[in-house]
């Protein structure tokens, strides 16, 4: 009984509450699990930041408790996008991280580009968020490759901000030391 006991704290604690997805210590384990593989191996992966637009206004408009819905909904979407030995984690507020071992930036960018689709599809209103008038993303995605995992996240945070700079529902590619920006349609 204790054993099942330890084993499901184990899963509990490492699980955030509101949407279900991997939470900070998960996040922080795995990366530098995937780091040390990384390093041993040589293989290569990618990483993605997701972050809600306006999401501050979209509370200020429906509620907090509004807002935790679409967090969980959010959540939902991000688990349905991944493949067998991804990760996803909630990084904090409403940005969400994913990990994908073996992925190559341009496989991350269909990852967030099935993402975008199922979170339109929802259709969530947010009449804060022009001019699409629902909730989107933004996204920054960066290679994981041997080396300081700190800088695998400095590099998507910062393909993020670009992302959000060039109006949001945005995604940021950084490849060789540069950022591409993709921006969604009206
Ligand atoms: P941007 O497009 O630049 O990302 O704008 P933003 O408003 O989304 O970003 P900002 O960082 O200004 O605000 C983030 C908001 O996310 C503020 C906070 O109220 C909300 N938030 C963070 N965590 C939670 C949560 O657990 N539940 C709810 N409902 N809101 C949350
Ligand atoms: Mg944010
Ligand atoms: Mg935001």
């Amino acid at each position: 009984e204790l054993t099942r006991l330890n084993a499901e704290l184990e899963v509990v604690s490492r699980r955030d509450p509101l949407t279900g997805v991997g939470n900070r210590l998960r996040m922080e384990e795995d990366v530098q699990a995937i780091s040390r593989d990384l390093e041993r191996s040589g293989r290569t992966g990618a990483l993605a930041l997701v972050d809600v637009d306006h999401f501050k206004k979209y509370n200020d408009c429906f509620g907090h408790l509004a807002g935790d819905g679409v967090l969980r909904q959010i959540g939902s979407a991000l688990g349905a996008s991944l493949r067998a030995g991804d990760g996803v984690y909630r990084y904090g507020g409403e940005e969400f991280l994913l990990l994908l071992p073996g992925a190559t930036v341009a496989d991350a960018k269909a990852v967030i580009d099935r993402l975008n689709d199922a979170i339109a599809a929802l259709g969530i209103v947010h009449p804060g968020n022009e001019p699409w008038g629902v909730i989107t993303i933004s996204a920054g995605i960066a290679p994981l490759g041997p080396g300081d995992a700190d800088n695998w996240l400095r590099t998507a945070d910062q393909a993020l901000y670009r992302a959000k700079d060039a109006g949001r529902n945005a995604t940021g590619l950084a490849e060789r030391g540069m950022v591409r920006v993709l921006r969604r349609a009206a």
